[in-house]
């Protein structure tokens, strides 16, 4: 008998365990496709707005068997924090498309750096040294200083620069006393 009530508790344990992996992989799966920054077209005003997803609620609504589809964060808030949030329906139709990575890594692709021509396509890159940009002012600034929703405009009068000509670039403009400009020696 003992051995018997043994053996139901360590299987309805296992299946008990099996229900809740079950449930976590579906959280994360949610997480992950609800999470980053998306560009989308704002339906009131027409102009790009910056949102994100909520990531956790929709985490968290994934594991007890549902769907959670929310905006956490918008460049128009606070001051439109009450709208009816109708950008979803685009981040619906538009899924990954409409992440701002995905935007920007459309953008690099086929570019090449405008100091060094070194091609700026390989996507790899982009987890530790991402490249940059050329503002109009030819100044050189990193993605992070540029607010996403300004990125159309961006995209028409920014050139793409590639992260160690940043570097070098930054550095000539910051110390300027510090740099010798020698002729290439062939
Ligand atoms: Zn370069």
């Amino acid at each position: 008998m003992g051995a018997m009530v043994y053996w139901v508790i360590l299987s309805l344990s296992i299946l008990a365990l099996g229900v809740w992996v079950f449930w976590s992989v579906r959280g994360v799966r949610a997480y992950v496709r609800a999470r980053g920054k998306r560009l989308v077209t704002c339906p009131e005003t027409h102009c790009a707005a910056a949102v994100e997803l909520d990531a956790k609620g929709a985490s968290w609504k994934a594991f007890r068997g549902g769907n959670y589809f929310r905006l956490q964060d918008c460049s128009r808030w606070p001051e439109r924090q009450d709208c009816a949030q109708d950008c979803l329906q685009e981040i619906e139709t538009l899924g990954q498309g409409c992440l701002v990575r995905t935007i920007v890594a459309g953008w690099y692709s086929g570019k090449t750096c405008v100091y060094c021509r070194k091609p700026l396509d390989k996507v790899e890159e982009w987890t530790g040294h991402m490249p940059a940009l050329l503002d109009p002012d030819q100044k050189t600034v990193m993605w992070g200083e540029v607010p996403p929703e300004k990125l159309p405009g961006v995209f028409e009068n920014y050139k793409p620069v590639c992260w160690s000509c940043h570097i070098a670039e930054t550095f000539r403009r910051v110390h300027p006393e510090l740099v010798t400009d020698r002729p290439p020696r062939w």
